[in-house]
This record gives structure tokens, C-alpha cells and sequence, in this order.
């Protein structure tokens, strides 16, 4: 019997974000394997096997899931938002190209789903509207000195700017760093949002500028979107204001 390894995006948090195709290879999945965070969000089931794991071991995860699935078990890993964003999808990947032949024969599905950055983004308008990109302000993975280029790179070429893992505790200052770094390049009245535990009980979402933005507001569950020289506020009376980037792009950023 050949196994199957189904990669599952849970979203940033709400049950509704869940699509019926994530649901489906859930509640089919003989094991699932998670981060614990992420695991306490998918109800239990009668004779489903769950495997907590902590947030950095990702590669052993992917390997215990994958050897699961090779013993011919129909096993699930969780991710939160979009498996294929800062998340597992690429861990079992490096592992299914490293790792023994018999994993490349297996049925790998991987199920997309909402992340952080669009569901953000729909809190306050349209500011991914025209070009963007996502950057992950961690430098566990890779040099600062990387993160500065691509910054740079990004904010100087005109993108809207997604900031994953802004902070954490062990990661105290690369927010505040990352923000002066764009105000060299970025006029201090562009929009920034900070979207915080979208679509969970907890959530907040503001709206500032660049000139304005504290970096002590953020932690490890907030999204930050900074504006590109498009971008644009539209105040409203009574309702929090919306953040856009139109689809017509102006001029050549300097
Ligand atoms: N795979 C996830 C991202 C994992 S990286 C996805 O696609 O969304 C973890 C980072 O995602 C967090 O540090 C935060 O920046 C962002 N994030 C995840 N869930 C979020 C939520 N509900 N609201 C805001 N940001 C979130």
C-alpha cells in the first residue's frame, strides 16, 4: 500500500478560512503532524493519530511525516496561512530531495491556503493592488546583510513590502533596523499596516506611516505592510480609513 503526505494551510486563524479541500485531507488523515499551535486549531478526531512538535523542528517533522507516509499511512502536516509561505511545504521538499528514494514514490499533496499577508490586506483594502512582494525579517535562515539588500532592492524598484516574522523574543530589533532602512528610500507619509492575529480573537489592525510606525507595536503573530509611492489613504468618516495601491502604476520609482 502506497502512503500519502497532504501538506495542509490551515489560514491565519478563523475556521471560515479553512477551504473544503484542507477540511477534506484533515478529516482523512490517519496521523497529522504540527506545530502545536497550529494542531490545537484542528478539532480532534476518533482514531487520528497527532504529533506536536515544536515551531523550529521543522525538518524532523517532515522527515517523521514522511517516513509515516511511507509505511503507508495517510498522514497530514499542518502549516498556519499558506503551507508554500515561510512553512513546511519547502521543508518536506528538502527533505523528500535528500531523503531516501522510497519518499519520491509518495502521493505529496499540498493544500494552499489564506495567508497572512492577503488576509491582512483584505482588513484594510487593496494595498497589494498592483506589484508586491513578501520578505521574512527572520535571519535565522539567512544574513541580515541579505535582508538589508533585498530591502533595498525591493523598496527602491516600487514594490509594497509584506514583512513576515517581524519579531520575536529572540529577535528583538530587526523590525525597528528594517523600518529606518526604508525611510532611505521611501517618502515618511507611505502607509503602513500592521495586521495582528487576523481572523483570530485577538486581532488588531492599524493603519500609520512610515514616519510614524513603532516597532514595538508588533510581535511574532503581526503581519506588517509597508506602501509603495502609490500607495494611498482614503480617511472615512466613522470607518477606519482604506489603504490601496492603485493598478495604474504612475511613474518609474527613483
Ligand atoms: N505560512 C504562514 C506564514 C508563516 S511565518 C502564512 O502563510 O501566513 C509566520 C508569520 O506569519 C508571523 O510572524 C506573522 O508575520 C505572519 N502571520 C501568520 N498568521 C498571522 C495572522 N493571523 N495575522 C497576522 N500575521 C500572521
Amino acid at each position: 500500500m502506497s502512503g500519502q503526505l497532504a501538506v495542509v494551510g490551515l489560514g491565519p486563524g478563523d475556521a471560515r478560512y479553512l477551504t473544503p479541500e484542507a477540511q477534506d485531507a484533515l478529516s482523512s488523515a490517519q496521523a497529522l503532524y504540527g506545530y502545536a499551535a497550529y494542531l490545537a486549531r484542528v478539532p480532534a478526531r476518533a482514531g487520528q493519530s497527532r504529533h506536536a512538535s515544536d515551531n523550529r523542528a521543522e525538518e524532523a517533522r517532515a522527515a517523521a511525516a514522511l517516513g509515516d507516509a511511507a509505511r503507508g499511512a495517510r498522514v497530514a502536516i499542518v502549516s498556519g496561512g499558506d503551507p508554500g509561505v515561510f512553512a513546511m511545504a519547502a521543508a518536506v521538499c528538502a527533505a523528500v530531495e535528500t531523503g531516501p528514494e522510497s519518499w519520491r514514490a509518495l502521493d505529496l499533496t499540498i493544500v494552499p491556503g489564506v495567508t497572512a499577508m492577503l488576509a491582512v490586506a483584505a482588513r484594510v483594502g487593496a494595498p497589494l493592488g498592483h506589484d508586491f512582494c513578501a520578505l521574512s525579517l527572520s535571519d535565522n535562515l539567512k544574513p541580515w546583510p541579505l535582508i538589508e539588500r533585498r530591502l533595498d532592492a525591493a523598496a527602491s524598484a516600487g514594490f509594497v513590502i509584506a514583512l513576515y516574522n517581524p519579531v520575536a523574543r529572540a529577535r528583538p530589533w530587526q523590525l525597528g533596523s528594517a523600518l529606518e532602512r526604508l525611510r532611505r528610500h521611501l517618502p515618511l507619509s507611505t502607509p503602513v499596516v500592521f495586521g495582528r492575529a487576523v481572523g483570530r480573537p485577538d486581532e488588531g489592525v492599524s493603519v500609520t506611516t512610515l514616519a510614524a510606525a513603532d516597532p514595538t507595536q508588533a510581535d511574532m503573530a503581526t503581519l506588517v505592510i509597508v506602501g509603495s509611492r502609490e500607495t494611498r489613504v482614503i480617511e472615512r468618516a466613522g470607518r477606519a480609513p482604506l489603504v490601496y495601491t492603485p493598478r495604474v502604476a504612475a511613474e518609474v520609482s527613483a
